[in-house]
Formats: C-alpha cells, sequence, structure tokens
C-alpha cells in the first residue's frame, strides 16, 4: 500500500510516493507552467506520477492533492486565476479517479502545509497549530488536533489577506494593506525599492521582484545593513500579523515556513518575538514560534496524510451540505 502526494504551485509541481507509514521513499517534480493552461499541466502531472510508481512496486492506494488557491473539497475544483493563471476553473479530482482508479482527495496548499508539519515537522506535539507559509504570498493553515479549521462546507479562511493598514499598497485580492501584500516575498522587494538604498540591485530589473527579493535576502543574511533594515520592517508586519492571529486563534504553536518564513526566520525572530511581547498586554504570550522543518515536502506530505485519512477512515459528505467554492477577498 502507498500513497501519492501532490503539491501543485504557481511554479512547481511536486510528487512524492509515500509508503502506508508515512516513509516519503520518492519526490519528482516538474514545471508549473501554468500560462500553458490546465491540460498540459496534467498531462505533466499524470506523467510524474506514472514514473514514480512505475519505479516502485506495491499498490497504488490514494493521491491527495495540494494546489495553491480556493479549492471545492466536494467537487474537487480549484480556481485560482492568480497563480494559475490561464487555467480556469479546473477540476483535479476527477481525471486523476478515472486515469489511476483510486481515492483522490483535494486540499488547499497552505491547509496541506499545515498538515505536513503538524504531521512530520515543527508542528507535531501541538494541539493548536498555526502554520504561516510565507514566500510569494502568505498562506495559513490551522490545526485543531491535526485538524484544519474551517466551515462545514468545506471552505475556508484566508488568514494570509487580513487588513494591517487600510492605507497600504493595493493587493489582488482587493483590499489595500493586507499581511500578504505588506509582508510577502513582493513586499521584501517592493519595501527595497523605495528604500533606494541598496547598490546591489543595480544589475537587476525593476520589475523582477522575485530576483530583488532574493537579492535583497542574500545580502540580509550576509549581513548587509540596508538590507537588513528591509527585512526588519518586513519583521514588523510579519509580527503585527502574527499579534492578531494569536489574539483571535491562541495557537499554542506558530510554524513560519517559505521562502522568506523559513529562510530569513533566525535573522527576523528577534523582531518578530519584540513586536508580540509589545502588543500581547491581554493573551498569553508563551506561543511557541518555530522553523518549519518539512521544507518544499510539507504541502505533498499534508496532502498524502489528508487522502490516507480518507482512505483508512472512509468519512461521506454530511448530508444536505452543498459545494461552495470560497474566493479571495
Ligand atoms: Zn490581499
Amino acid at each position: 500500500v502507498s500513497f501519492i502526494g501532490v503539491d501543485i504551485g504557481g511554479t512547481n509541481t511536486r510528487v512524492g510516493l509515500l509508503t502506508a507509514d508515512g516513509a516519503l521513499i520518492a519526490r519528482r517534480s516538474a514545471p508549473t507552467r501554468p500560462e500553458r493552461g490546465n491540460a498540459a499541466a496534467l498531462e505533466t502531472l499524470v506523467g510524474l506520477i506514472e514514473s514514480l510508481i512505475s519505479d516502485h512496486s506495491g499498490t497504488l492506494d490514494a493521491i491527495g492533492v495540494a494546489v495553491t488557491g480556493p479549492v471545492d473539497l466536494q467537487t474537487g475544483i480549484v480556481d485560482n486565476p492568480y497563480t494559475l493563471r490561464g487555467w480556469g476553473p479546473t477540476n483535479l479530482v476527477a481525471p486523476l479517479r478515472e486515469r489511476f482508479g483510486v481515492t483522490v482527495q483535494i486540499e488547499n496548499d497552505a491547509n496541506a502545509a499545515a498538515l505536513g508539519e503538524w504531521w512530520q515537522g515543527a508542528g507535531q506535539t501541538s494541539r493548536r497549530l498555526a502554520v504561516v507559509t510565507i514566500g510569494t504570498g502568505i498562506g495559513v493553515g490551522l490545526l485543531v488536533d491535526g485538524h484544519v479549521q474551517r466551515r462545514p462546507d468545506g471552505s475556508h479562511g484566508e488568514a494570509g489577506h487580513h487588513v494591517l493598514d487600510p492605507n497600504g499598497p493595493q493587493c489582488y485580492c482587493g483590499a489595500r494593506g493586507c499581511w500578504e501584500i505588506l509582508a510577502s516575498g513582493p513586499a521584501v522587494a517592493r519595501t527595497a525599492l523605495s528604500a533606494r538604498a541598496l547598490p546591489l540591485l543595480a544589475e537587476i530589473p525593476r520589475d523582477n521582484h522575485d530576483a530583488i527579493a532574493d537579492a535583497v535576502i542574500t545580502a540580509a543574511l550576509n549581513g548587509e545593513p540596508a538590507a537588513t533594515q528591509v527585512l526588519d520592517r518586513i519583521a514588523q508586519w510579519i509580527g503585527l500579523g502574527l499579534v492578531n492571529l494569536i489574539a483571535f486563534f491562541m495557537p499554542d504553536t506558530i510554524v513560519l515556513g517559505g521562502g522568506v518564513g523559513a529562510r530569513c526566520f533566525n535573522l527576523m525572530a528577534p523582531t518578530i518575538t519584540s513586536t508580540l511581547e509589545q502588543h500581547q498586554s491581554l493573551v498569553p504570550t508563551d506561543t511557541n514560534l518555530a522553523v518549519a522543518q518539512t521544507g518544499d515536502d510539507a504541502g505533498l506530505l499534508g496532502a498524502a496524510l489528508r487522502t490516507r485519512r480518507a482512505t483508512v477512515t472512509p468519512k461521506g459528505h454530511s448530508p444536505g451540505s452543498r459545494p461552495v467554492i470560497t474566493r479571495l477577498g
């Protein structure tokens, strides 16, 4: 018996093969290239899964798919015009079930990352876990005793888009000054450009925010003062968002993951901690702050866990529930 975990992001699609007891024994990945459309992406995904299966003996029991954007757990449809441009609403469950003949479950990538960290990462002992993945965006997964918190219809929140500064920059979610627009990778680039204090950006095109953010983070990790200042500003916004998360959710543990959250954890932790201390007069201040441990595997691990649960203890949909696709904003 084995499980396949899939993590489809705007940049890469990752696939992992897990044994029945959850050991990740093999991986494959390929660029997602969302601009080429959903049919091409599905073909690539099927090819990755087939190559994993053909290289290993045993029977495939189930497939779990984590994907960026709002997902409908009951229909298996993802509709994310922001990160998966060129896809349109896409059913990821039906084609895989048809092709491989096994149970297929879908999950939002932020929730899947939280499940992955709870299962095999830094959240294993947590009963109220918040996993905040900070990279190109901010994804938040909230777990109580290892279960994703969501509405009975399956729709999930978007804590990464809660508003911190109504006069802040415009986000694609419709709000100004939400957490993601202020504290994710593009915010690192924007803050660095407005600071105009970084000669190291001279060679990089102004519209290449990924490259700018990467250069600033690398410089900050090397102790470059202007870059460190930029990351400190970002860490303040991350801390403020966590203040709100703690006030509303009361996690015992917060895990920070992603290209900004995990990579810059040690650099930003002092500022994040002092921001939390300044703002937590009414709620407990003993929340654990930890760096993610499962790295790029978090999403596919969580997707595999979700489908493993569904396979081991089958649960029907609650009567009267109807599919709802949550939308950002
Ligand atoms: Zn937003």
